[in-house]
């Protein structure tokens, strides 16, 4: 790292200091294209305990803003699952598709900042151009559209409308994660100038997430370690736009005995046949519980008797995937 680069560090005791103590807020935020699976229960399970082993409050974010993926019957279908779990949430469902003028706000706000420039970049340009990233698979950004002149600029919007992404500093963002422990990511070298709007006009993940879990006073996030990489991300914009940052906790994921990340497409582990094989949610929790190696036998319980026994320190001991296979479907 050469000397002019910054070093950021975001380890917080306290994420809403500024705003004064809280009590922790925690959230669901489920995408609705398809139906939860057993990876998905597993991140929910979690969530819910962390925060409610604190006292504190649970909310739900329908994130609902990908026309190509989210269905509102899949949206009805997950409230509907996570109920009868009794993974219960406090207030309103908020759903993203509400919320676009405040995205629309933050977007206006990175503008300003002089830090959006459109890309025109096709999906197989970008993949032909640049190194696969670290482990999320989203490529890093090669620069291609950052310095286009206003005549290569004109002459590309005749032909498609334009991505908008995010310059990133040379700087390293870090954190401290409770189930993973410290990370830290240098932005321009590992991920580039990343998307906050799609061509087709979405707002990126990466925005409205940060705009999202600050509008709600989230103060804890627990979710999917498949979305570890994206901190440093949300961390810079949480700087941009001066939101508080929140304490993360990325949980291991359900994977299958070739490592592969256990998906909507496991039809056997989803939620429709999961609740039809252990017809109570104590059956399945008791299950879940012990396959993850939270408790020592399979017997059926609820989520409120896993509150006592939870802690982070426990959980840092399981950060690596959990291998789920056949031999687990039947123990
Ligand atoms: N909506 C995302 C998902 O279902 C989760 C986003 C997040 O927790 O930040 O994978």
């Amino acid at each position: 790292m050469d000397t002019a680069e910054a070093n950021i560090s975001t380890q917080q005791e306290t994420p809403s200091s500024k705003f004064g103590p809280t009590v922790p807020v925690g959230r669901f935020a489920p995408s609705p294209s398809g139906r939860m699976h057993l990876g998905n229960i597993y991140a929910a399970l979690l969530a819910w305990l962390s925060v409610k082993s604190q006292n504190g409050r649970m909310l739900m974010r329908i994130e609902d803003l990908d026309p190509r993926s989210a269905r509102s019957e899949y949206a009805a279908q997950l409230l509907r699952d996570l109920e009868w779990l009794g993974l219960t949430w406090d207030g309103e469902v908020v759903y993203q598709h509400n919320r676009l003028e405040y995205y629309e706000a933050a977007f206006d706000e990175l503008q300003q900042l002089g830090l959006l420039y459109p890309c025109f970049c096709t999906r197989a340009e970008l993949h032909a151009a640049s190194a696969p990233h670290a482990s999320d698979n989203t490529p890093r950004y090669p620069g291609t559209c950052a310095h286009l002149s206003p005549a290569e600029l004109a002459a590309r919007t005749q032909l498609r409308s334009p991505a908008y992404r995010l310059r990133v500093p040379q700087a390293v963002y870090s954190a401290h994660d409770a189930v993973q422990g410290q990370i830290a990511t240098h932005l321009a070298q590992c991920c580039g100038d990343f998307l906050v709007r799609r061509s087709d006009g979405v707002f990126a993940y990466q925005l409205v997430v940060c705009v999202d879990d600050a509008a709600m006073g989230v103060t804890d996030i627990v979710r999917g370690r498949d979305l570890l990489d994206s901190v440093p991300r949300q961390l810079y914009l949480q700087e941009l736009l001066d939101l508080p940052h929140p304490r993360y906790a990325h949980v291991p994921l359900l994977v299958a005995p070739d490592g592969r990340r256990l998906a909507k497409r496991d039809r056997d582990l989803d939620m429709a046949a999961l609740r039809e094989r252990f017809k109570t949610p104590q059956a399945l929790l008791g299950w879940l519980a012990y396959i993850t190696g939270m408790v020592d036998v399979n017997e059926p319980l609820l989520a409120t008797d896993l509150l006592q026994g939870f802690s982070w320190d426990a959980m840092c001991k399981r950060r690596h995937d959990i291998v789920i296979d056949g031999s687990l479907l039947f123990a």
